[in-house]
């Protein structure tokens, strides 16, 4: 870790590669984690991303969630490009790789070290399952280690949990959240606030599986002195059973459409009838849907959960 207190240099305005981006703009993005090809719960989340950044005349970003190597399955970039494109899901600029960035990652954690705003945590998974338990499934870190100034070192092997000493109004909803995994990883908490901040992004759309990390991404927002998000949520698909689609288990994608023989604009028909966004058997074009929309309330209220 670096020894700077202050944030890195240009922190809310650092951009890859010197691109330049239209600042003052909706800027939006899409930030699959590469474990597999996206399955068509992705893609309609991607699709509506995608609507509202082009809608509101500004940016769309694609951002690749792939710090969490083990579970990176090759191949798996190119192909969500592959499948975007496809779809007629263009994003600017160039391709944002989390793994590339793990400098500036490092540098905002040693800065909330120098700040005392974070702390190391030893509690073991047991400890962990307790506390679920207690809260009834609900996991909210009761602040067991906050106070008791345990070393920051390599133990046993193991590195500490870092974690954030949240806002008190967020003891409730969210508890300290992990910073830095156990295993040395720099967790998906810190990671996906930081880019949001780094890149301007102003809205983030993304699958309702994840709005109960949004209060922790606010608190994370907070203790950076960045300005708090638009946070919307696409409702899930589900397989027949009920169960979750995932793109790790092979969850139906574009190539099972695509061996049915559907062409882009069948199933951007498909996904948006989904969500009732248009008349079921609907063909049409990204483009073509995206000249559809209006202002119009119900559209935007369709397409998100909140
Ligand atoms: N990378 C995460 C995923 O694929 C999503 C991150 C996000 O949209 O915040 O589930």
């Amino acid at each position: 870790m670096g020894t700077s207190k202050d944030l890195p240099e240009k922190f809310f305005s650092f951009l890859p590669d010197g691109q330049a981006f239209r600042s003052d703009c909706y800027r939006g993005r899409f930030a699959p984690s590469p474990t597999g090809p996206l399955h068509l719960g992705n893609l309609r989340t991607a699709l509506v991303s995608w609507l509202r950044a082009r809608f509101n005349k500004g940016e769309w970003l694609l951002r690749i969630d792939d710090l969490d190597t083990p579970r990176n399955r090759q191949g798996a970039i190119e192909s969500i490009e592959r499948d975007l494109l496809w779809l007629g899901l263009d994003w600017d600029g160039p391709l944002i790789m989390q793994s590339q960035r793990r400098e500036i990652y490092r540098s905002v954690l040693s800065s909330l070290k120098l700040q005392n705003k974070i702390y190391p945590c030893r509690c073991t998974r047991k400890d962990l399952a307790e506390s679920v338990r207690a809260n009834k499934d609900c996991f909210i870190y009761p602040g067991t280690c906050r106070d008791l100034k345990l070393p920051w070192c390599i133990n046993d092997g193991r590195f500490p949990s870092l974690r954030l000493k949240v806002a008190r109004r967020f003891a409730n909803s969210c508890g300290d959240v992990v910073l830095r995994r156990s295993d040395g990883f720099i967790a998906y908490h810190l990671a996906t606030v930081v880019d949001e901040l780094c890149l301007g992004i102003s809205e983030v759309v993304r699958g309702e599986d994840l709005a109960h990390v949004m209060d922790g991404h606010l608190a994370v927002i907070e203790a950076l002195g960045g300005k708090p998000l638009i946070f919307r949520h696409v409702p899930l698909l589900y397989n027949k059973d009920g169960t979750k689609l995932s793109k790790r288990d092979g969850s139906r994608g574009l190539q099972s459409c695509q061996s049915l023989g559907m062409k882009a604009p069948n199933v951007i028909g498909l996904l948006a009838s989904s969500l009732n966004i248009v008349p079921k058997g609907s063909v049409l074009s990204a483009a073509e849907l995206l000249s559809h929309l209006t202002e119009h309330a119900t559209f935007w209220k369709r397409a998100f959960c909140d």
